[in-house]
């Protein structure tokens, strides 16, 4: 879609609404150099992946104050990976909204408790987290997991919990992943993308 910089901002309203379609691939070349020129000027830049589903597109990351001391660092600006196989540079809706998913204040920045009975969350430090999850984990495995039926069949299985894991791992982290639940013998192991 080709339209002249006027006609692009007619047609958004707003420079805002206009960097979004931008993201999604509808502005014409000239607007988003310059919208890009503009807004990423000392910005630093870092490739990740978008964590909503399972398509898994490159991103890229553009963040202020990374290296000095007098900005907080933040995240000011996230595109599509013109060199990521996946997505080429484009994005769906949800990844063009990914700034504000990253800057939401509902965002969960840590492990948070909430007690049996208790309305209230408490915030645990990863080491207490994983340590808690380590305990609770084998405490249930050892109680509940099923080497054999009652008819002697071999069976090697843990039925009382379930793992849900990312689907934006990489081939690498999602083949570990794997084999840790299913060593346990884990059967219930699923992820948001169901893959
Ligand atoms: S940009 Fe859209 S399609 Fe791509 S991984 Fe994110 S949610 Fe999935």
């Amino acid at each position: 879609m080709q339209l002249s910089r006027r006609q692009f901002m007619k047609v958004t309203g707003s420079t805002l609404a206009g960097s979004s379609l931008a993201l999604m691939g509808f502005s014409p070349a000239t607007a988003l150099a310059e919208v890009r020129q503009f807004k990423l000027a000392s910005t630093t830049v870092t490739r990740q992946t978008c964590t909503y589903c399972s398509v898994g597109c490159g991103i890229l990351m553009y963040s202020l104050g990374t290296g000095g001391k007098n900005a907080k660092s933040s995240v000011i600006h996230v595109e599509g990976d013109p060199d990521h196989p996946v997505n080429r540079g484009t994005l769906c809706p949800k990844g063009a909204g990914l700034l504000d998913y990253i800057n939401s204040p509902n965002r969960l920045l840590y492990p948070e408790y909430r007690a049996p009975g208790s309305n209230e969350w408490q915030r645990l430090s990863w080491d207490e987290a994983l340590d808690r999850i380590a305990k609770l984990l084998k405490a249930d495995r050892d109680a509940n997991f099923q080497a054999t039926t009652p008819e002697g069949l071999k069976v090697n299985r843990w039925l009382t919990t379930g793992m849900l894991a990312a689907s934006a791992s990489s081939n690498e982290a999602g083949y570990i992943t794997h084999k840790v639940a299913r060593s346990w013998g884990l059967l219930a192991f699923d992820n948001q993308a169901r893959v």
